[in-house]
């Protein structure tokens, strides 16, 4: 979509103006003005005028001499010549000895320097500077508070975005399908008395297609598109931000029926609350919103569309129905979504008709859209840099592992002794992983160490879809995170710290398992956690009495102690093939599952 802006020029730029034009009148036009022009003359004229007696006034100084005709109508100048009886002749021919004044201000001159050009600068600094006030004011007749809403306008054009481009999230487009059918044919609706929803609210977490949606549906709809983020209203002085909401409302009235889309709404929505550091600005922000949505009829054709990832902070004034009135969760994309986005943007790329999008959907399971999009741009850059004219299966695999685990550390040196650790160690994981029967396949082993800092990797893939994990499932995922140090235990005898990132990943877990999932027997189905971020990592924080918390603890380490043990003990008891696997990565570096397989059930 094009973009539409006004040009606008800052203060200073009007400033820079005045001063330019007074500097140019203070070198050129005021001394041209005032200065008479003096003609330079050679001395034989000059005597030749004074033996005439033509000299008026006239004025010896250190380096020249200045006279004047008798009417003093013109000025002569001419060098110093070794003349004694200069005087004389001079006296005699009856010119008069004083200064010869340069400059002559003329009365009207002066008066216009020093009278009406300051007063005509003050009027015209007055008026630039009074019109940028008003145009930055904006608001309502009379105001004087400063703010205008800087929202970009997009206007229909022939590459806008469609819901075409937005893959997957199809209960998002099914709704938003309805705001569009509204848009073209609101007759359709007021006839039956169905007033359309004032505002959707788009949640769910970054990079999932809510900006897109938004545009998709200005798209299709063919009005104009307001798009603003919530941390633009938010200004240093109060009452700019109300403003600004009142100047984008009056626009989008002016524009109706128009789309206007508010991008991380959470900076000016946030709860109003009772806390010692209250912000007045973001509240008035805030009311000027609820006025605003509260001041339109419904069927007037404006429709606002909102985006947060943290929908549990919003005001609840903001969400009543008459404001916010829907919701539309834009979630993480499933193993569909993630193929059918992978396709739309492999569109845009040469890709190898061979290609198994699905295979690569699975592979980046959890993976946003925006982060899909970045996988097939990194997979069509892999393709340039090594020369090649399309983008290969190759290509795409190796981007995901880029995205998950950074770039190859090509030069890493790491010594011998450390390559067979982290062999062991990976196979530990993938042996663990293998033994068990609740854990999906694994997909690839390498010790290729990465930018990420990670010194190799196990990839396991699901084979579908995967929405709910059991207790079992969760328990020897949490084997499996803990096999990488029980492998380095039991082939080691020694342990490093490579650990680290199990470690937090598997305590996390097993965490989220009693204090969340009431996964525990003694705790049964209380929660003991509230989680405050949803589509932001999910931060957890404790709900309970110290006295349950220490119980807490207890038991995250008991139940991860536990399968570590379980860990070692498998490992211990398949040492011959943990051996055999681990040697077979030290030589290969990395090896599929398929090898992996072959191996273990050789
Ligand atoms: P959000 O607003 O949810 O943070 P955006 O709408 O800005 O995310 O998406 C960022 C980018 O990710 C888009 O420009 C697009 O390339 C890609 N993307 C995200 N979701 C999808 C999708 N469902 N289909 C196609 N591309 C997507």
């Amino acid at each position: 979509m094009n973009e539409v802006k006004t040009p606008k020029k800052p203060l200073i730029f009007y400033y820079a103006i005045v001063i330019i034009v007074l500097l140019l009148l203070n070198l050129f036009a005021v001394p041209a003005m005032m200065q008479r022009s003096i003609v330079e003359t050679d001395y034989g004229t000059f005597m030749d005028m004074t033996e005439e007696g033509n000299v008026g006034i006239v004025e010896v100084q250190s380096n020249q001499i200045l006279f004047t005709d008798k009417s003093q109508e013109h000025i002569y100048k001419t060098g110093l010549m070794n003349d004694p009886g200069l005087t004389e002749r001079l006296h005699e021919s009856g010119a008069q000895f004083g200064s010869v004044i340069v400059e002559q201000t003329s009365p009207i001159v002066s008066f216009i320097v020093s009278w009406v050009l300051p007063i005509v600068i003050f009027v015209v600094v007055g008026q630039l500077m009074s019109r940028y006030l008003m145009k930055k004011a904006g608001g309502g007749p009379g105001s004087m508070s400063f703010g205008k809403s800087s929202a970009k306008i997009y206007v229909k054009s022939t590459s806008g975005i469609k819901f075409a481009d937005v893959a997957g999230e199809d209960e998002a487009k099914e709704n938003l399908i309805e705001i569009v059918d509204y848009l073209h044919n609101p007759q359709k609706y007021a006839s039956i008395g169905a007033s359309m929803p004032k505002g959707i609210l788009l949640v769910g977490p970054p990079g999932t297609g809510k900006t897109m949606l938004a545009k998709a549906v200005a798209g299709e709809s063919n009005v104009p598109f307001f798009s603003i983020s919530g941390s633009e209203f938010v200004e240093m002085f109060v009452g700019m931000g109300a403003s600004k909401v009142r100047d984008l409302f009056k626009q989008a009235k002016e524009k109706a029926p128009c789309i206007v889309f508010i991008d991380e709404i959470d900076a000016i929505g946030k709860k109003r609350d009772n806390q010692l550091s209250t912000n007045d600005e973001r509240e008035q922000t805030l009311n000027q919103l609820l006025t605003e949505m509260d001041g339109f009829e419904s069927n007037n054709g404006v429709i606002i569309l909102a985006a947060t990832n943290r929908p549990e902070s919003l005001d609840p004034a903001l969400l009543r129905p008459g404001r916010f009135d829907r919701r539309v969760p834009v979630e993480l994309p499933d193993l569909k979504g993630r193929e059918e986005i992978l396709r739309v943007h492999a569109r845009k790329v040469k890709a190898d008709p061979n290609v198994d999008y699905n295979v690569i959907a699975r592979m980046a399971s959890g993976a946003s859209g925006a982060e899909l999009a970045n996988i097939v741009n990194e997979a069509a850059l892999r393709a340039v840099r090594s020369g090649r004219s399309t983008v290969s299966q190759a290509d795409f695999e190796e981007s995901i592992e880029v995205v998950i685990a950074g770039y190859q550390k090509k030069n890493a040196i790491l010594t011998d002794k450390e390559r067979q650790i982290v062999a062991y160690h990976e196979i530990g994981h993938a042996l663990v992983s293998a033994l068990q029967s609740h854990t999906a396949p694994v997909q690839k082993i390498t010790i290729i160490p990465r930018t990420s800092g990670a010194l190799g990797y196990t990839m396991q893939v699901d084979t579908g879809n995967h929405y709910l994990m059991s207790k079992e499932e969760m328990i020897e995922q949490i084997a499996t995170l803990t096999g990488g140090r029980a492998a380095e235990e039991v082939a080691c005898g020694t342990i490093t710290s490579g650990a680290s990132n199990d470690i937090e990943k598997a305590t996390k877990m097993a965490r989220a398992m009693i204090t969340q999932y009431g996964m525990s027997e003694d705790f049964d189905m209380v929660a003991l956690e509230t989680v405050s971020n949803q589509y932001l990592g999910g931060d957890a924080s404790l709900a309970c009495s110290p006295e349950l918390q220490a119980d807490i603890d207890r038991k995250v380490i008991d139940l991860v102690k536990s399968q570590h043990e379980k860990a070692k003990q498998l490992l211990t008891e398949n040492r011959h093939k943990l051996d055999q696997l681990a040697q077979y990565l030290y030589e290969k570096e990395t090896i599929t599952g398929d090898e992996f397989m072959q191996i273990l059930n050789a």
